[in-house]
């Protein structure tokens, strides 16, 4: 077993600190503010291969291991502290490499050179304003006619709305096929019979979260990812990679979090010595320290079993996706949360203020713990049925 990362490795994730030093952080507070993030920052994105970086080379991506796209996740995390960067580069990479996998050549030729460029918008679209967790009760349909889908129903909260009408682009989209299947399609937001709404959330202000209406929006039969009626596991096979790829952003939020606390506590003097003499603090840096390093190795560990080859009859092997994959995401926001929280109280009055800019990591790390990509409950379920088996399992 090597721990190290490979030279190209290690040379890759300088590339992306770089980036995040240089123009992440000058622009998290102004998009931010905007609800944008503005070319400055996509442009030297697609110039470093990182908008959808699994996605193969001959579709315009560099075909990247999941555990690279771990590696820059957990960067572009610790770069703009809002999580919108994050957010954005995580969504296209998570399904950008489950359409270059199960998507019609002409779709991913249609498609994926524009996401790579930045000259399209690529997320998912599965919860809808009756719940999110339950995604077998969903009421969105896709009736089959000749060689189109047409689609009926409503989803909400969804990332990038705005972003995929303003770029072009659109969602997976998953929906009832009427015969007891699920269809995962590729939606672009531009369709005729589709209308969008932007909601307004308490962060990670830089890219939108909103609904989508389809009514009877006609959707081209090509567009399907994965087979007819089989979209469910499609769509569970992305939320792997997903769910991996936020929880690395936490990781690189937290220890930002972290490094920002320890160059306060060894600079801010009371009682006649520096904060960090005091064991109290010193010790709950200690502990912190200790949380993060693990969920980073089980997060590199959940990438690195993602790159391995996996027959669909493995069972094993999905089990052992399954639980590293749901324990991260349950640990990961709720440890940068908290990360967060103990530096804020560490700074006192100035860890409330604009200034310090802990808030805007508080308010963009929260959407993690309420519920994008995945309920902690929804971990926790995962979880339960890996360890004890399905009749476990709190619902039908
Ligand atoms: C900022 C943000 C961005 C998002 N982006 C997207 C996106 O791009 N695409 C998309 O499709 N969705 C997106 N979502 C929605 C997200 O996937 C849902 O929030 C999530 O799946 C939970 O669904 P819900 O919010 O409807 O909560 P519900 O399903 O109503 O659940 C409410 C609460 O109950 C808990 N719960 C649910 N079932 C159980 C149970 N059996 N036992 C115990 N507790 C339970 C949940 O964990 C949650 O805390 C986003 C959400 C946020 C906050």
């Amino acid at each position: 077993m090597d721990f190290r990362l490979s030279d190209e490795e290690r040379a890759f994730q300088e590339a992306v600190r770089r980036f995040g030093d240089r123009v992440l952080r000058p622009h998290e507070r102004s998009l931010d503010a905007a609800g944008s993030i503005p070319h400055e920052v996509l442009g030297p994105m697609a110039e470093l291969g990182l908008l959808a970086m699994p996605v193969p080379e001959e579709y315009g991506g560099m075909g990247a291991s999941a555990v690279l796209t771990e590696l820059a996740a957990e960067e572009i995390g610790r770069g703009d502290f809002s999580m919108a960067t994050a957010v954005f580069f995580l969504l296209e990479a998570g399904w950008g490499a489950i359409l270059a996998r199960h998507g019609s050549e002409e779709t991913k030729r249609e498609v994926l050179p524009k996401v790579t460029a930045g000259e399209a918008f690529l997320g998912v679209a599965t919860t809808e304003p009756t719940g999110g967790s339950d995604l077998a009760s969903m009421r969105t349909t896709s009736r089959r006619e000749g060689e189109q889908f047409l689609l009926r129903g409503e989803k909400a909260f969804v990332s990038g709305v705005e972003e995929a009408k303003r770029l072009g682009g659109g969602h997976l989209t998953l929906s009832k096929d009427g015969k007891g299947g699920f269809n995962f399609l590729y939606v672009p937001t531009r369709t005729e019979g589709i209308d969008t709404q932007r909601f307004e959330n308490m962060g990670r202000m830089g890219i939108s979260t909103g609904a989508l209406s389809y009514h009877d929006a006609k959707v081209p039969a090509r567009h399907l990812v994965g087979a007819e009626g089989r979209g469910f596991e499609v769509a569970m096979e992305g939320f792997s990679n997903a769910r991996t790829f936020v929880s690395a952003a936490c990781v690189g939020a937290a220890e930002r979090a972290l490094e920002t606390g320890t160059r306060y506590i060894r600079e801010r003097t009371v009682f006649g010595q520096p904060l960090g003499k005091f064991e109290a603090i010193q010790f709950e840096l200690a502990d912190l320290y200790t949380q993060v390093e693990a969920v980073k190795w089980q997060c590199r560990r959940a990438a690195w079993l993602l790159d391995q080859p996996s027959p669909k009859e493995d069972r094993a092997h999905r089990s052992e996706v399954n639980l590293a994959v749901a324990s991260v995401k349950l640990a990961a926001p709720q440890i940068a949360f908290e990360c967060v929280k103990r530096v804020m109280m560490w700074f006192g009055a100035a860890g409330y203020t604009k200034d310090v800019g802990l808030e805007l990591g508080l308010r963009g790390i929260t959407s993690y713990l309420v519920g994008a990509e995945g309920g902690l409950n929804i971990m926790r379920i995962i979880l339960g049925r890996e360890l004890l088996g399905k009749e476990f399992v709190p619902y039908k």
